[in-house]
């Protein structure tokens, strides 16, 4: 029998989250270590919200007991004001994905740059990161922006439809990074000659957003690229520069490890690292041979 001790009450604020596989993930880890836990999915869009709704929700969750919550799209920053304390990466990084909820004071963390470096470094363990280029500058780019660079990368390149959007971040990383050279990349092409690696932070792949986010002449060995995005783990790019023989890191790692660092927060238990990643592969129905790596 659980006692009222072991009960622990999370959830995840964003907009349109239904498809989330964060809540399984956190219920299935605290049930196999014994504890009542209830992760409940808080979607803006589902109860009509705006994102002013969010101190309200903070302050609903506090009321119920919440031991945390995750923050994601378009909550990130929007979060920040209403925390009492932040990490130091988070503060760097100036995004927060999961709040602690501890005697009344709420502290703020980042768990996807260190989701998404440990991701990589389990699937790419030998990963060359001398010239890195990145596609895409949003809020998760931001995040992979900082884990590459905070891993060891000596150069990198940032692109974005948006240029001007890929010049602030290689502004703000070149700032937090001064020992390494970040720049906003004009010319993609020859950006790619010279890379050693890619790092894919875009939708492009996603179902509503379907094919590549450059062109797949581009993917050559001994080039190693890492995609982010998750539905379907398989996208075009990771499926293209496989076909054309370069080591690939799917999105799966960013997406169980941001959750394995936010279970470890939320509950100050030490999950299971190999039983959240084959629950993961269950859940998105694969026998994915980059996910069976990184147990
Ligand atoms: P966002 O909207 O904040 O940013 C996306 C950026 O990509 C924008 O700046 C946009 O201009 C740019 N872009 C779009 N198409 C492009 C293209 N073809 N070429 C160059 N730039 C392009 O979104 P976000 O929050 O950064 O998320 C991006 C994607 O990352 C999501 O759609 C999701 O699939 C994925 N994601 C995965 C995880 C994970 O855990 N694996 C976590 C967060 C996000």
């Amino acid at each position: 029998m659980v006692g009222s001790r072991d009960m622990k009450r999370a959830g995840l604020i964003g907009f349109g989250i239904q498809r989330s596989l964060t809540p399984a993930m956190h219920m299935r880890e605290g049930a196999a270590q014994g504890v009542d836990y209830q992760y409940e999915l808080i979607d803006l869009a589902e109860r009509n919200l705006s994102t002013d709704a969010l101190e309200d929700l903070l302050a609903e969750a506090e009321a119920r007991g919440f031991c945390g919550l995750n923050i994601t799209y378009p909550c990130k920053q929007k979060v920040l004001p209403l925390l009492h304390d932040m990490s130091v990466d988070a503060q760097k990084l100036g995004a927060v994905n999961t709040v602690v909820l501890r005697d009344g004071r709420r502290v703020g963390h980042n768990t996807d740059w260190w989701g998404f470096a440990e991701g990589l470094r389990r699937q790419l363990p030998e990963a060359d990161l001398s010239s890195v280029v990145q596609i895409g500058a949003g809020g998760a780019g931001a995040a992979t922006a900082f884990a590459i660079l905070q891993m060891g990368a000596v150069a990198l390149t940032i692109f974005d439809l948006d240029g001007a959007r890929a010049r602030e971040l290689a502004g703000i990383m070149g700032g937090l990074f001064p020992n390494a050279e970040v720049r906003g990349g004009m010319d993609l092409d020859a950006a790619m000659a010279k890379a050693t690696g890619l790092v894919h932070a875009t939708p492009m792949g996603m179902d509503k957003h379907p094919g590549l986010p450059l062109p797949a002449e581009l993917l050559n060995p001994p080039l190693w690229v890492a995609e982010i995005v998750y539905f379907p783990l398989d996208t075009a790019l990771v499926k293209a520069a496989r076909d054309r023989g370069c080591r690939v890191a799917n999105g799966g790692g960013m997406a169980v490890f941001q959750a394995v660092g936010a279970f470890s927060l939320f509950t100050g238990l030490e999950p299971d690292v190999d039983r959240m990643l084959n629950h993961f592969q269950q859940l998105t129905g694969g026998s994915d041979t980059a996910l069976a790596r990184m147990a």
